[in-house]
């Protein structure tokens, strides 16, 4: 454990905030922004609160044990309230949305959920981009029935290709192998594109780096690194432990000829680079890789994510300590219209930048409200 701190975890996921009055409140369908002119795009929902990895940075076993109280079923939002609610989402603004937890596979007939999904339609006729974010581990056996469900693409996470390395953190002994048979498997099943999540951190993967980089080069995988955040309460974040996206870049560089791509969309969270063919230019059958620095290049300005709890809880930011209940309005009887004015309403006072106060020491990581658990978001 060495000097990690553990901050007991009092239940605070009790704790909703009162929904805006619905007056002044645009009309579903009309352009939506927040108090920063920022739209809605980007729907992220946590399906489970369970997992079957122990990841240090995310489920540290000392606090996320036998004893730990998970969402009972009944609180669960069902397959149905979510598609309801994507549905009002997507009058708003909403053209993607991503399933994860905890680890979405784990949700009792997760393909059920994909396919009422995929039967959604944006006002103008377009299917939505659904993905999924998975530890990989259970992807062998589902890959195939995702893809028939509906699942266009998966990001899947691994930390190492060493199992020593990747044991330690995810804290179960989970080997590497299966990961990567359930990234093949992915393949195998038509989901692309696959994007691989690496989280880094200094002292303890970061020496996996180039490793990862060359394994997946050329596999039309795309491999995203992504600093160690002070997500939750629970994962002992040290600024310390953080590896910066430059010097990621810098070792990077070191091996392989890069070259900066641009953005693939507005809000997209990745800063790309494209591996270079021998002329200099981005070599398409090489691939890419991207930097995701959410704690040294807050990307705040453009961020277009929502973030809906496994019980049915409107988060605003990743880094929120409390949530709006839409539950208490699907179970109440409200009708669409009475929600997607909640919805509408509750985006139109946004004011969220919380990495971006972090970067500028407005805000203290250790002080300050209890933040949500990622496992309890997703990501
Ligand atoms: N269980 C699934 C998985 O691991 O892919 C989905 C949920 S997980 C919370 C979503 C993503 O968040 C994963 O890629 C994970 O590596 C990342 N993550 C979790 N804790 C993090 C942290 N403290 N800093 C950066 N990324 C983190
Ligand atoms: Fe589970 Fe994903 Fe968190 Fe790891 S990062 S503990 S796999 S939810
Ligand atoms: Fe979005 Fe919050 Fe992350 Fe900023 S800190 S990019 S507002 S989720």
């Amino acid at each position: 454990m060495g000097e990690r701190t553990i901050i007991p975890l009092i239940d605070q996921r009790t704790a909703g905030l009162p929904i805006p009055g619905a007056t002044a409140t645009p009309a579903p369908g009309s352009d939506l922004s927040d108090t920063r002119g920022r739209p809605l795009r980007d729907l992220r929902i946590s399906v489970t609160d369970r997992c079957n990895f122990r990841c240090t940075y995310c489920m540290p076993k000392e606090v996320f044990d036998n004893q730990y109280a998970y969402l009972p079923h009944a609180a669960l939002l069902s397959f149905e309230e979510i598609t309801r609610l994507a549905r009002l989402f997507i009058g708003h603004g909403v053209r993607k949305i991503r399933l994860t937890g905890g680890e979405p596979l784990l949700r009792k007939n997760i393909e059920g959920l994909i396919e009422q999904l995929a039967g959604l339609r944006t006002p103008d006729g377009q299917p939505l981009d659904i993905t999924l974010t998975t530890n990989g581990s259970l992807l062998a056996r589902k890959a195939r029935a995702l893809a028939a469900a509906g699942l266009r693409r998966v990001t899947v996470s691994l930390d190492s290709l060493d199992d020593a390395v990747f044991q330690k953190m995810n804290d179960v002994g989970f080997p590497v192998r299966e990961v990567l048979a359930g990234i093949e498997a992915a393949q195998a099943a038509g989901l692309a594109p696959i994007k691989v999540n690496m989280v880094v951190k200094r002292g303890t993967n970061a020496h996996e780096i180039v490793p990862m980089a060359r394994h997946f080069r050329g596999s039309g995988i795309a491999l995203r690194f992504i600093e160690f955040m002070d997500v939750g309460a629970t994962n002992g974040w040290r600024m310390d432990e953080v590896l910066p996206s430059a010097d990621v870049i810098r070792r990077l560089r070191d091996e392989f000829a890069l070259v900066p791509l641009a953005h693939s969309a507005r809000g997209e969270t990745a800063e790309r680079w494209g591996y270079a063919g021998p002329d200099g230019r981005h070599d398409a059958a090489l691939g890419e890789i991207g930097v995701i620095s959410s704690v040294t290049k807050p990307f705040c300005g453009d961020c277009n994510r929502a973030r809906l709890s496994t019980e049915g809880r409107l988060y605003l930011c990743l880094f929120a300590a409390n949530g709006y209940d839409l539950r208490q309005l699907l179970r109440g009887g409200a009708s669409d219209d009475a929600i997607g004015s909640a919805i509408g309403a509750i985006w139109g006072q946004r004011a969220d930048r919380y990495s971006e106060l972090r970067a500028s020491g407005r805000v203290d990581p250790h002080t300050g409200e209890r933040r949500i658990e990622m496992s309890y978001i997703g990501g």
